[in-house]
C-alpha cells in the first residue's frame, strides 16, 4: 500500500498548520555533549522543508533507553543546542513531550517555528505503544511525519499508536531516502555483492541467514569469519570463535550454496600475539596456534575489493578487522575505498561501518549511508517494520 511522502503533503498547503515530526534524534553523547551529530543532521532536510512551508514543527525522538521514567541523562536538551546550531533559528524546548506544558508550547508557535520536545521515552507509554500516551501525543498537532527510520523497526507510541490516529500522515525525506536505498538491495540489479563484518555472527545472524541466498556474492570479514572458518574446521588459533554458533554458520553456507550463490571468507590474516600495542604481527595463511586473527590479509582484502568492483549493488554492514586500532584497520579502509571507487550502488550500514568509511574519507562516494542501525539490517532482511506500515494507507 502506498506510503505519503513529504513533497506530497507539501504540494497541499501546510502553511500555519502544526506537524508533529518524530525523527531519530538518538545519538551518542559524551559528558553531556553530542558526541556525533550525523543523526541530527540527517533529520535537518525534513525539518527545514517544514519550516519554510510556513508549518508549526513539532520534533520528537528518543534518546538512549531511560527505561520509562525521566533521567537527565538521557535529556534530549544537548541535542536541542545542537539542532539550534544547525538548523539555525531559534528553536523552542519543552522538557515534557505530552501533557499541559507540551500543549502549551505547541499552540505557542507561530508559523515556521520549531519546538523540541523531551525524550519520549521518558513515558513507559511510549515504548509500551500505551494508547493513552499515543493519544496525547496526537493531540499536539494535526498533521504526523515519520522520518525517524532508525526506530522503524519499533511498534512504540510515537511510530505507531500516533499515525493510526492522524489522518493526515507522510513520510519524511530521510526516510524516503532510506527506504528507497535498502529496497535496492532488496531488489537488486544484479551481481549484489554484500559484505558482513563485525564482532559475532550472532549480532548477525539474521541477516547473513536473509542475504546469503539473496547475493550472488556474500563476502564475510570481521571476528565473525573466524567462526565460519571453525565451521570448515580450519585453524583460528586464538581468534574470536562463538561455538555455539558453528551450527549456525554451516547453515548459512549451505543456504547460499543450495540457490548456487557464493560465500567468500578470508584466505590470509593479519594475526598478532596480543592486542598489545607493540605485540608482533604477521600476516599468515593458516592462523597459528595462540595468535588472534585481527583484520583480513592483503590478499583477501583485493579479492573482496575485485567482487565489490563488479558489483552493480553492493551493501556492507560491519568492519573487517579492529579497524579502531591503525595497525588492523587496512582491510576494512580497502573496502571502504573499493565501495567509493564501484560504479554501482553502494549502501553501507551500521554504527562502526559508518565510522570507518568516514575514517577513509569517502563518504561523499557512496551513493548511500544507512544510519538506521538495526531497522536498517531488519529492512534488508525483508521484515516489515511497523513504523513504515502505520504510515501506509
Ligand atoms: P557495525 O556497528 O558497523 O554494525 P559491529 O558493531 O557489528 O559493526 O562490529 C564492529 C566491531 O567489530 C568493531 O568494534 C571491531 O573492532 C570488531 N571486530 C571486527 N573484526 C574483529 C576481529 N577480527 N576481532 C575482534 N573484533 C573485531
Ligand atoms: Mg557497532
Amino acid at each position: 500500500m502506498p506510503v505519503a511522502h513529504l513533497d506530497d503533503l507539501l504540494a497541499r498547503d501546510v502553511s500555519g498548520r502544526r506537524v508533529l515530526v518524530r525523527a531519530d534524534l538518538n545519538v551518542p553523547l559524551h559528558e553531556g555533549a553530542v558526541s556525533d551529530d550525523t543523526r541530527i543532521r540527517a533529520s535537518l532536510p525534513t525539518l527545514r522543508k517544514l519550516r519554510d512551508a510556513g508549518a508549526r514543527v513539532i520534533v520528537c525522538s528518543h534518546l538512549g533507553r531511560p527505561a520509562g521514567e525521566p533521567r537527565p541523562e538521557y535529556s534530549l536538551r544537548p541535542v536541542h543546542a545542537e539542532l539550534r546550531r544547525l538548523l539555525g533559528g531559534e528553536v523552542a524546548f519543552c522538557a515534557d513531550c505530552v501533557g499541559d506544558a507540551a500543549q502549551a508550547a505547541a499552540k505557542k508557535l507561530a508559523n515556521g517555528e520549531v519546538l523540541l520536545l523531551e525524550n519520549l521515552r521518558f513515558h513507559p507509554g511510549e515504548s509500551a505503544n500505551d494508547p493513552d500516551f499515543a493519544r496525547a501525543l496526537a493531540e499536539l498537532a494535526e498533521i504526523y511525519v515519520n522520518d525517524a527510520f532508525g526506530a522503524a523497526h519499533r511498534a512504540h507510541a510515537s511510530t505507531a499508536g500516533v499515525p493510526a490516529l492522524i489522518d493526515e500522515r507522510a513520510a519524511g525525506s530521510l526516510m524516503e531516502a532510506e527506504t528507497d536505498f535498502l529496497e535496492r538491495v532488496r531488489v537488486p540489479e544484479r551481481p549484489l555483492v554484500v559484505i558482513l563484518g563485525g564482532a559475532k555472527v550472532s549480532d548477525k545472524l539474521a541477516v547473513l541467514e536473509a542475504l546469503a541466498p539473496h547475493a550472488d556474492q556474500l563476502l564475510i570479514g570481521g571476528a565473525m569469519a573466524y567462526t565460519f572458518m571453525a565451521a570448515e574446521g580450519l585453524p583460528t588459533g586464538a581468534s574470536l570463535v562463538e561455538s555455539k554458533r558453528i551450527e549456525d554458520a554451516r547453515g548459512v553456507v549451505r543456504a547460499a550454496k543450495s540457490r548456487g550463490r557464493e560465500v567468500l571468507r578470508p584466505t590470509d590474516h593479519v594475526v598478532t600475539a596480543s592486542l598489545e600495542p607493540d605485540a608482533e604481527q604477521r600476516v599468515v595463511e593458516e592462523i597459528p596456534d595462540g595468535w588472534l586473527a585481527v583484520d583480513i590479509g592483503p590478499e583477501t582484502a583485493e579479492r573482496y575489493a575485485g567482487a565489490v568492483a563488479l558489483a552493480r549493488t553492493c551493501f556492507w554492514n560491519g568492519p573487517m578487522g579492529i579497524f579502531e586500532m591503525p595497525a588492523f584497520a587496512k582491510g576494512t579502509l580497502r573496502v571502504a575505498r573499493a565501495m567509493a571507487e564501484s560504479p554501482g550502488t553502494t549502501v553501507v550500514g551500521g554504527g562502526d561501518s559508518l565510522a570507518a568509511v568516514n575514517q577513509a574519507g569517502v563518504g561523499e562516494h557512496i551513493s548511500h549511508l544507512s544510519t538506521g542501525g538495526g531497522a536498517s539490517l531488519e529492512y534488508v532482511q525483508g521484515s516489515a517494520l511497523p513504523g513504515l506500515l502505520a504510515l501506509e494507507r
